[in-house]
């Protein structure tokens, strides 16, 4: 069936009045992974999405083994009600076990990480212990198994480490590390064509003519694109002339898995672009009820050869970038074989400033977050025009505003969405 047919199926969803959770949804429900794996030494995976499971093939730790320094014995050993004294018959230090035995009223002296000797069960903290010459004395209360880690409590042999769909991060880099792997599965990087649309735009290094201005959304969607690990073809700006921009969808498509432009999408004269991505593939045009970034088309462009995801944002800038995080972002995480989505949590916040919103799309403006008196609190950049770069440039965050919600008075709680996560 036709994207075209799919989305005309959903006889609720009306192009001309999307929200933004129907489309995020249609859009997601259309896309697979692409792309076959490749592998890679274990550095060069970070940020890549793991292509298939990695099975501990060993136990990790692969040994019972100690949590602290301290002394090593057999919890038998101990008397009920009074402090033991035990003889010290040995020393078990990391990479260097204990060989021998120990027996009735003996124990080991043990280091961190240090394999636990056969029939030991239960370690004492040095700080707890007397020493006493040859011996040493503990008191009573110790609680059987205390401070020992037990083989496979991290990995345990035979179980998924990772599973495939994890999008590789430091965490796991050591993880894989710990398991030997030097090399993993990963999909491919994903290919990303852009360009940008419009008469009045100048590239940066050229001066500008009166009436231009420099195209600045070929960099967002450059640093937007490069921080999710894509290989990007900057396809430069394309003049709203039919056979240019004809010659640049063509040169995108058959080159990418998905072409990215901005600008030409919504009903301005001088739009060829709509016309040109409806004759070069299947392309659907929203209106999506939301404040930036109202029209958006989305469909498939290219010949049977080769045929390429688009995604036509409009063309102000602070639109271009959150059509670019809210819709943009997860699909190129599901082409990429990224599953679970990496979640991006929706967090309360007190508003320290009102604003004005009426109820019917969601609106995402521009925000800093910061505590105020042990309160996490949001207040609006400044002006919030779509075209205004400096409110994205500013913010830490979202404010976002759901599809209902009407005004928004000093002290309301509003849901924010961080720009940046930690790791
Ligand atoms: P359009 O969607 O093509 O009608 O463009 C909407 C507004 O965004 C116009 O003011 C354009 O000049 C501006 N614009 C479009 N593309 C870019 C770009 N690449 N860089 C900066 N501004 C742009
Ligand atoms: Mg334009």
């Amino acid at each position: 069936m036709s994207l075209t047919a799919r989305f005309s199926c959903l006889n609720e969803y009306d192009p001309d009045a999307l929200s933004v959770d129907q489309a995020r949804t249609f859009i997601r429900s259309q896309l697979t992974p692409v792309g076959t794996p490749e592998r890679l030494a274990l550095r060069s995976a970070l940020g890549r999405v793991l292509a298939s499971d990695v099975i501990a093939p060993f136990n990790v730790p692969a040994h019972d083994n100690s949590a602290m320094d301290g002394y090593a014995l057999r919890h038998a050993e101990l008397s009920c009600n009074g402090a033991s004294r035990l003889l010290v018959v040995g020393t078990a230090l990391a990479g260097q076990a204990f060989a021998g035995s120990v027996g009735a009223g003996e124990c080991v002296r043990i280091m961190t990480g240090a394999p636990l000797p056969a029939a030991v069960d239960t370690v004492v903290i040095q700080e707890m212990v007397q020493a006493d010459g040859a011996s040493v004395v503990v008191p009573a209360g110790q609680r059987r198994g205390q401070h020992i880690r037990l083989a496979g409590e991290d990995l345990a042999a035979g179980q998924p480490a990772l599973v495939a769909g994890r999008l590789i991060r430091p965490a796991d880099l050591g993880l894989l590390a710990s398991l030997g792997c030097a090399e993993v599965s990963v999909h491919r990087r994903l290919r990303v064509a852009f360009f940008s649309t419009g008469d009045e735009l100048c590239s940066i290094g050229t001066s500008l003519a009166d009436g231009e201005v420099y195209d600045s959304n070929r960099y967002t969607i450059f640093g937007m694109l490069g921080r999710l690990g894509c290989e990007v073809l900057d396809l430069g700006v394309v003049r709203d002339h039919p056979a240019t921009l004809e010659a640049a969808f063509r040169e995108a498509a058959a080159a990418a898995d998905v072409v990215i432009t901005s600008g030409g999408v919504s009903v301005g004269e001088a739009d060829f672009v709509k016309g040109l991505m409806a004759q070069l593939g299947e392309v659907l045009f929203w209106k999506i009820s939301m404040k930036p970034g109202r029209p958006m088309a989305f469909g498939r462009i290219g010949d049977g050869a080769h045929s390429a995801w688009l995604f036509g944002l409009p063309g102000n800038p602070v639109a271009v970038m959150v059509t670019f995080y809210q819709f943009v972002r997860d699909a190129l995480y599901v082409l990429m074989g990224a599953d679970p989505l990496p979640v991006v949590p929706l967090l309360p916040a007190v508003c320290t400033a009102a604003i004005r919103k009426a109820p019917g799309r969601t609106e995402f403006q521009r925000g800093i977050l910061s505590q105020v008196d042990g309160r996490w609190c949001v207040r609006p950049t400044g002006a919030q025009g779509s075209g205004v770069l400096r409110s994205m440039s500013d913010a830490n965050c979202f404010v976002v505003l759901e599809h209902d919600r009407g005004q928004v008075a000093v002290g309301d709680q509003v849901q924010v969405q961080l720009f940046d996560g930690l790791v």
